[in-house]
Parts: C-alpha cells; structure tokens; sequence
C-alpha cells in the first residue's frame, strides 16, 4: 500500500504541474490577476486538490508525513526508542486517526512533540499522539504571539475568518481553501493542545532525541513566532507554513497584524541554503529530491523578495496601493512554477499588507487626508451619472456585461442614496459577487465572495455591512 501510494504521489504531483502551467498560461491573459474563465478556475482548483489528498506519505526511511487528515500536515520521525511528532492538527479527533495510521509505520512511544508555530491548525491535537508518555514539548519564545494581536476586533475576525475558509458554504459552493481541504471537522478545536515544554532559544538548538539529529531554526514569516526543523543526517527540512504549494498569503484577508514579509523571504532563502533532499511543507504534498525541493524553496524565497521589492520601489516612486496592487507581479521566470501560483495567497493583497504594515493606511496624496464621507460621495457620483435613475441603469448595465468589479462598485454608491430602490442594488451586489467567484481560483477570495452573497441574501448583514 506504502509503495503505491508513493508512486502514485509522484504520479499526481507531475500530472499536477503539467496542468498548472497549461492553466497558468490561460490564466495570464485574463483579467485581474487571479481572475479566469469559470471552467478553467474550477478545473485549476479541482487539481489542487491533489496536494491535500489523503494519505501517509514515506519521505525517508524513518519519515513519514501525513497529508489530509485535517487542513494541515502532522509528521513522525522514527528514532532509536522513540518517535517525535511535528505538528499536531487542529483537534484530538483528526490527530487520532493520523496517529492511527502512523502506528502502521512504528508503534514507539512519542518522546517529544514539535510546533512550527502556534496557528491552530497545528497545535490543537497534541493529546492524541500521547498515551501515558510524557514528550517535551518544543517551541520558540515568542509561540503564541500571532494570535496574541487583534482581540479587540474578534468580533469581526470571526465573521471573516468564517467567509475566508468558507466554512458556511454549501457542498455544491464549495471547493477547497487553496492549501487545505473544505469541509474539515472543526468541532474539537484545540482539545488536545499541550503547552510547550521546552524553548527554542532565538539563536536555534541542536540536539538529539531518540537517537534522532535535529537542528531548529526559528524562522519568522507567517507568523513571528515559528521555527523550521533541520535533519541534517536525512536532508529532511519541515518547513511550517512558511512554504508550501501556492503563493504565500502574505496577508490573511481574515484580518491579521502585519506578517513581516521580507524575514519571510529571508527565513526560506535560509531554508533553500541547507539545499535538502526533502521539503515538508506546513500543507500540501512534500517536495521530493534535492533539485526539485532546493528550486522550489529559492523560488519561494525569491519570489516574495521580489514582490516586497517591487512594491518598495513603487512606494519610493510616489505610487498609492491601489495602483501598485494592479502592477506588481510575480517574475516572469516564476509565475508558472506550481508552487507559486495564488491559490491561497494573493499578489494584490500583500502589496496593500506591504504598503500598510511600512507605512500605514495613508497613500501620500493630500487628496486621500480627508475624502469625502460615502453617503455624499454617492450623491455627487449620481449627479454626474444624470441622476440615480441613470446611475442605477449603468448599474444593471455593468452586471449585464459581467463587469462584476464595477457593478459591485456602483452598487456600493446607490445604496447611499435615499431615492434609490436599495434591494435592487443589494440584488446587484449579490450576482455580481457570484460572477466574481465563478471566475476565481484565488481560494480566499472565492470563499468570501461567495459567503458574502449568502449572508446578504439571508438578510443576516445588516445595512452597514451593506
Ligand atoms: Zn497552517
């Protein structure tokens, strides 16, 4: 069963990459970055369902990485008296079953557990892997500050972080959430969280456990608080989620702190540097053989340098967010590669989360100080339009041409305006929103669209969020 799923991994993962750079290419001419024909989106994210298919995957003799299980990654590394488990999933229930089919593989006792950083996709299932052991616990000194930040707003964040993964769609609205599977069972979350044990020092650790070399790097980028694990003797690297098979999501359209992107860039350049046999990434399939898993982690690295330059550049050069979100683009030489198309993270976004986290929400321009409040904004954009009649046919107009952008831009103006008929533009508002997500293999984006016309048409959103 071992060898199969193997080769069939293999198999999956070059079929895979054939399609992305087929699909890719269709993609580039279209309009908006990650926007394409509905087919072709739904096809390009049925094949990225291939990186979180189900399964035990061997990357060394004594390695073992399961995929699938619950939105992230958990691994086993057998040792001489012992396993130690990276990561742990999101809850007791789906970190059961990965330990089940781990025991096919090695029945030791668990002499130490490893987090990659606090996300809870990560942390939450420790108590399965245990039984009357107890492992040490390892993270950096800092675990635990990413969700530290924003409590104040968990109001929000929990209605977006809910639109972000989709997690109220439906079976047939759903597709997946770029690097994990839709649907996972979140009911136990965290149930099985073991607090760390032992500290990563700032300046990294080596040692050895059941007969086991580990290096750790602390390593921040997705969060501040994560590390990646070295073998230096197996060339295997576990690389957390600052790598794995999609543009990095520099930003979280959920709502999160500014993730330092250029450390991102540096923590994977010094991941590429080890030039390992193996990369394990936080999601998705590993990478396998020297060459291919070194590529694509300088890749990786590169890549986010390149969108931090550019967007550093463009600031430099007077240029607002909006414009330099439009203009920034992956280089050409990398935009085909597989692990770096933007199914989870997303160009435009993270040159805003460049702009803001450097200099914060003002662009520079006088004009942006003090704009216009909405309400009068929309009065003045009807006037121009000959009247909200007027502006209100240029509405339906838009969304009959499936210029889904500006029709849901208008429908924002003619919901401000008294004499207006607000349920026809909440209607607009809702189609185009799903004309936006038929077209778009960006996960996230996807996902929010969609929730956001489902709330808006069960009347859950309030006229302010309208
Ligand atoms: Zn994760």
């Amino acid at each position: 069963m071992n060898r199969n799923k193997i080769t069939l991994t293999h198999r999956a993962n070059a079929r895979a990459a054939v399609l992305f750079c087929l699909l890719a290419l269709i993609a580039g001419v279209a309009r908006g970055q990650t926007q394409v024909k509905p087919d072709t989106a739904l096809r390009m994210l049925n094949a990225q369902q291939q990186q979180f298919e189900k399964g035990v995957v061997k990357v060394a003799d004594n390695v073992f990485t399961a995929v699938g299980f619950h939105g992230a990654n958990t691994s086993m590394i057998v040792g001489t008296d012992g396993v130690i488990i990276i990561d742990t999933l999101f809850g007791p229930a789906s970190a059961a079953k990965a330990a089940e089919a781990f025991r096919q593989y090695s029945d030791k006792p668990v002499k130490a557990i490893i987090y990659t950083h606090s996300h809870g996709d990560h942390i939450g299932g420790a108590s399965a892997f245990v039984g009357d052991e107890k492992p040490e616990i390892y993270a950096t000194e800092s675990f635990g500050s990413a969700e530290g930040v924003n409590k104040a707003v968990n109001p929000v964040k929990q209605k977006r972080n809910i639109r972000q993964f989709g997690r109220n769609l439906s079976p047939s609205e759903s597709t997946n959430r770029g690097v994990a599977p839709a649907g996972t069972d979140d009911s136990d979350r965290g149930k099985g969280f073991l607090p760390p044990s032992v500290t990563v020092p700032n300046d990294g650790l080596k040692t050895t456990i059941a007969g086991i070399e580990l290096e750790f790097v602390i390593a921040p980028g997705e969060t501040d608080d994560a590390l990646f694990v070295w073998l230096p003797k197996e060339k295997v690297l576990f690389a957390g989620d600052n790598f794995y098979s999609s543009f990095p999501n520099l930003y979280a359209i959920r709502g999160t702190a500014y993730r330092d992107v250029l450390n991102w860039s540096k923590s994977v350049g010094k991941m590429a540097a080890l030039k390992p046999h193996v990369v394990v990434p936080g999601h998705t399939m590993p990478i396998q053989g020297q060459q291919a898993a070194t590529t694509a982690l300088s890749d990786y690295s590169e890549a986010i340098r390149s969108v931090y330059d550019q967007t550093v550049r463009g600031i430099n050069a007077g240029k607002g967010p909006n414009q330099l979100a439009h203009e920034v683009k992956i280089p050409e030489h990398l935009k085909n590669k597989p692990y770096l198309i933007q199914f989870y993270g997303s160009v435009p976004h993270a040159v805003r989360a460049i702009y803001a986290g450097l200099l914060g929400w003002y662009d520079g321009n006088p004009t942006t100080l003090n704009p216009l409040e909405p309400k009068i904004r929309a009065q003045k954009i009807s006037e121009l339009a000959g009247g909200t009649q007027q502006l209100i046919e240029q509405m339906q107009s838009a969304l009959a041409k499936h210029d889904y952008q500006w029709a849901l831009e208008l429908s924002d103006h003619v919901k401000w305006l008294d004499d207006a008929d607000r349920t026809l533009a909440r209607k607009v508002k809702i189609e185009a929103l799903r004309g936006l997500a038929a077209r778009e293999y960006n996960a996230p984006n996807r996902n929010y669209y969609l929730s956001y016309a489902n709330e808006l048409e069960s009347g859950q959103l309030s006229e302010v969020w309208f």
